[in-house]
């Protein structure tokens, strides 16, 4: 099907990045046919079905490189006991028992509650982390299967540790890599472990064995507190990236989360084995871990990416939060003004493409068509020179309108057209409690 996205403000990203007005997208399948000047694009695709975008800004769909949709289920929901008082407390009273209590529909719907967040956000590539201990093998296929109900992409695995029993999670892992292969740009997957304080060097060589045969990254929580750093001197006499470093889990398909505690050192390995970070603001500031050392690891040449870490699924949000947090952290009115963005709209599609093949967050001839168009009349000139200025100050304030991912509109008008987000959210009001229930019982 041919769609004209028309008379609209279009940014194109990429490389050479340009801000169209009266601009039009034609979308063919699941790639963008062609950009231009509306009058231009008429002509040439007069039997196109047409989306009137004017009053709207069109720019390429957002990535979410480290995300938690299995932690739905936890909002709103009481804690037993004192507040937790560091980040260990907070696993082991909230999230090791939130995990632990999710059954079979709750995995499911846990996914499609936050998918459809994400399309409503305008994000349409994600690279989750799973977790269900009691409900593990078989996991990914429910969230998979909401994922292909949703319409958008997704990177897939389990978070292994040992934790529970040695090794959990291992087999669903290794099963689903291999079912997934080398992916259909929709699903992808990889080896997913929770953090190096949580597995022995046996559990992680087996874990970094089936990734290397299979040709897939690690995705695993690095130094996110202290206490894994602590954990890894402690033990094995070496921080953390250099012990996973050792373990043969680094490489330009992993992704290291967090990386709050690192040394100099730590981030030189890091840009020299080209492994991604995914730096994740919001929850580092609701966990009170500290703050990732970014621009001295943009400095150093590491690739770092922007994830929610579960905390929501708006990416305009998350990257002014990095914007907000850096300059307050470094005391300096000057900086991440550039950073901030980059990460989200360059680096994201970075890692993005080593995961799914494909080179996202770009609009242009060729590309995979995915969207978010946003309402936005700009109040004052916008222009390739400015944009980053109105994407700090204003898109982040913006409507998504319409999102689309493959080619195909998932959202319009404000409508999620791919999935029923009444009914969807009424059974997980009626699940949920049931599930509190049960963690109540942990
Ligand atoms: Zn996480």
């Amino acid at each position: 099907m041919v769609t004209r996205f028309e008379n609209g403000i279009v940014v194109t990203l990429g490389k050479n990045s340009r801000v169209l007005w009266n601009a039009t997208v034609i979308t063919d399948g699941e790639l963008v046919a062609a950009v231009g000047d509306s009058a231009e694009m008429k002509r040439r695709f007069p039997d196109a079905e047409p989306v009137d975008c004017s009053g709207k800004i069109v720019l390429p769909g957002f990535i979410c490189t480290h995300h938690h949709f299995y932690s739905t289920m936890a909002r709103g929901m009481g804690i037993p006991g004192e507040p937790a008082a560091n980040f260990v407390q907070i696993l082991e009273r909230l999230w090791w028992k939130v995990d632990r209590a999710l059954a079979e529909e709750d995995i499911l719907l846990s996914a499609q509650l936050p998918l459809i967040d994400c399309i409503r956000n305008g994000t349409t590539t994600i690279i989750d982390h799973h977790a269900s201990p009691s409900m593990r093998d078989g996991s990914l296929d429910l969230i998979e299967k909401a994922v292909r109900q949703a319409g958008v992409r997704a990177s897939l695995c389990y978070e292994v540790s040992d934790r529970n029993v040695i090794g959990g999670g291992i087999a669903e892992n290794e099963r689903f890599i291999k079912k997934v292969g080398k992916g259909d740009g929709q699903i992808a997957a990889m080896m997913g472990l929770h953090a190096s304080f949580t597995i022995s060097d046996e559990t992680a060589g087996k874990c970094v064995g089936i990734a290397k045969d299979a040709g897939v990254g690690c995705h695993i929580h690095v130094a996110e507190d202290a206490a894994d750093r602590e954990d890894s001197l402690t033990r094995y006499k070496v921080p953390t990236v250099n012990r996973l470093d050792k373990l043969g889990m680094t490489g330009e398909k992993s992704i290291f989360v967090h990386c709050v505690h690192i040394d100099e050192s730590e981030m030189d390995v890091l840009a020299a084995t080209k492994t991604a970070v995914v730096h994740n603001p919001e929850s580092n500031m609701n966990n009170a871990v500290g703050v990732t050392p970014l621009l001295k690891l943009l400095h150093k040449g590491a690739l770092v990416g922007l994830g929610t870490d579960g905390m929501g699924s708006d990416m305009l949000v998350q990257m002014r939060c990095a914007y907000l947090l850096h300059r307050l952290a470094n005391h300096d009115p000057r900086v991440a003004f550039m950073e901030a963005p980059q990460l989200l709209l360059q680096n994201n599609a970075e890692i993005a493409e080593r995961q799914f093949g494909l080179r996202l967050g770009e609009i242009a001839e060729g590309r995979p068509a995915d969207l978010a168009i946003l309402d936005y009349y700009p109040p004052t000139p916008l222009s390739e020179a400015n944009f980053l200025g109105h994407l700090i100050f204003g898109l982040v304030d913006a409507t998504v309108d319409t999102t689309v991912c493959r080619g195909k509109v998932l959202m319009q008008g404000k409508k999620v057209v791919s999935m029923d987000e009444e009914r969807l959210a009424a059974r997980s009001r009626e699940l949920a409690p049931k599930m509190w229930k049960r963690l109540q019982e942990l």
